[in-house]
C-alpha cells in the first residue's frame, strides 16, 4: 500500500511537471521572466516622488505664481515661442530648468532627458479673419528640429499612467510684430505648473504615475503630440486618461468648454465632475473647425478631453493675446479643475 501510493504520488508529479513545464516556457511567460532577468537591479526602488531636489528655497520655489509664469513665457524674451525657432528653445530651456527644479523624474527620450525631440514640416503664414495662421508648406522641403518635454512622478502602480498636457509653442513674430501667446497656451502650460507646486505642497505618493508633457508645435497641426504618439517614450496602451489644458486664463470666471471625442471616457467624466465639485461650468462642444492637442490620442484610442475658457477665441492669434487679457480668477479656476481631476484619477 505505502510503495502504492508512493508511486501514484510520482506519477502525479511527473504529470504537474509535463503540465507545468510547457506553461512556464510558454514565449510570453519566458519573455517576461527574461525582461525581469535583464533589468538593472533595484530600478523598481527607485521613487521619484514628489518632494522637492535638496539644496531648493522651498518658500521660494512653491510661492512662485501661474501669473509669473505666463508674464515670462509671454515677454518678448520668448520671441513668441515659434516651433523650430530660437523662441522655442528658450522657452524649452525655460521650463526644462522649472522641471529640474520642481523635482521631476525626466520622461522624455530614453527616460533620461525632458526633452523628446521631433521634427517639423516647412509651414507658411496666411491670416484668416484677422487671426494668424500655419499652414503646410511646400512638401518635400526640409523638416526643421523642435522638442516636446516631458517629466513627472512614479507612482505606487508604476505601469497606470495618467498624462497632464499643454502645448507650449505660439506663432513667433510676424512682420515684426509680437505675438505673445499668453492664454495660447502659456495659460494652460502656467496651470500645471501651479498644479505641480501644490501637489508639492501634500507631499503624498500618486497611486498612478502622473507625467506632465508639454507640446510643440501645436500651432502646426498638433505635430508635437502627434510625434509622441508616434514614437512614445513609454508604452501608450499604459495611459488611462489625458488631460489637455489649452487657453484656459480668460472669460468668464468659472465659464469653461471641453473638447473631446467621446463624452463617456474616463478623461471627460473625470474632469466634468472636478469642474462641477469646482463650482465651475465646463460644457461639451464642438470645436468648430479648430482643435488641440487631445486630438492625438483621440485618433490613437486613447481617451482624452481638452479644457479651455469658453471666451477662448477672443483675441486668439492676435497681437493683443498678452498677460493682460489674463483673469487671475479664472486661472486659479482652471488650477482648481485640474488639481481636483488628479486627485480623482491619480491618488
Ligand atoms: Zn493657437
Amino acid at each position: 500500500m505505502k510503495s502504492n501510493s508512493r508511486r501514484s504520488f510520482l506519477k502525479v508529479l511527473l504529470g504537474l511537471s509535463a503540465i507545468c513545464l510547457p506553461w512556464t516556457l510558454w514565449p510570453g511567460k519566458l519573455n517576461k521572466a527574461m525582461q525581469s532577468l535583464i533589468k538593472p537591479p533595484g530600478v523598481n526602488l527607485i521613487t521619484h516622488l514628489p518632494e522637492l531636489p535638496k539644496g531648493v528655497n522651498n518658500e521660494e520655489v512653491l510661492n512662485r505664481t501661474a501669473m509669473e509664469d505666463i508674464i515670462a513665457l509671454s515677454s518678448p524674451e520668448m520671441q513668441g515661442r515659434k516651433a523650430g525657432s530660437v523662441g522655442e528653445s528658450k522657452a524649452a530651456d525655460y521650463l526644462a530648468k522649472e522641471m529640474s527644479t520642481l523635482g521631476l523624474k525626466p520622461m522624455g527620450d530614453k527616460g533620461e532627458s525632458f526633452t523628446h525631440v521631433f521634427t517639423i514640416p516647412p509651414v507658411t503664414e496666411k491670416f484668416v479673419n484677422g487671426r494668424l495662421m500655419f499652414i503646410p508648406g511646400p512638401i518635400g522641403s526640409l523638416r526643421t528640429p523642435s522638442v516636446n518635454l516631458l517629466g513627472g512622478w512614479t507612482g505606487k502602480k508604476q505601469d497606470e499612467v495618467i498624462m497632464i498636457t499643454a502645448h507650449y509653442d505660439h506663432l513667433g513674430i510676424n512682420q515684426g510684430i509680437l505675438y505673445p501667446g499668453a492664454n495660447d497656451n502659456a495659460s494652460g502650460v502656467s496651470c500645471i505648473l501651479d498644479v505641480i507646486r501644490h501637489l508639492l505642497r501634500d507631499k503624498r505618493v500618486p497611486q498612478k504615475t502622473l507625467v506632465f508633457a508639454f507640446w510643440s508645435a501645436e500651432e502646426m497641426g498638433f505635430v508635437g503630440s502627434s510625434a509622441f504618439v508616434q514614437a512614445p517614450t513609454f508604452p501608450l496602451r499604459q495611459i488611462q486618461a489625458v488631460i489637455n489644458l489649452d487657453t484656459v486664463g480668460n472669460g468668464m470666471v468659472g465659464d469653461f468648454s471641453l473638447w473631446s471625442e467621446d463624452e463617456n471616457n474616463l478623461a471627460f467624466q473625470s474632469i466634468k465632475k472636478a469642474a462641477a465639485e469646482a463650482g465651475a461650468s465646463a460644457l461639451h462642444t464642438s470645436p468648430g473647425g479648430h482643435n488641440s492637442d487631445q486630438i492625438s490620442f483621440a485618433r490613437a484610442g486613447v481617451p482624452a478631453v481638452t479644457l479651455l475658457a469658453r471666451d477662448w477665441l477672443n483675441k486668439n492669434h492676435t497681437p493683443e493675446d498678452t498677460a493682460g487679457l489674463i483673469k487671475a480668477e479664472q486661472l486659479k479656476m482652471a488650477s482648481d479643475i485640474l488639481y481636483r481631476t488628479i486627485q480623482s484619477l491619480a491618488y
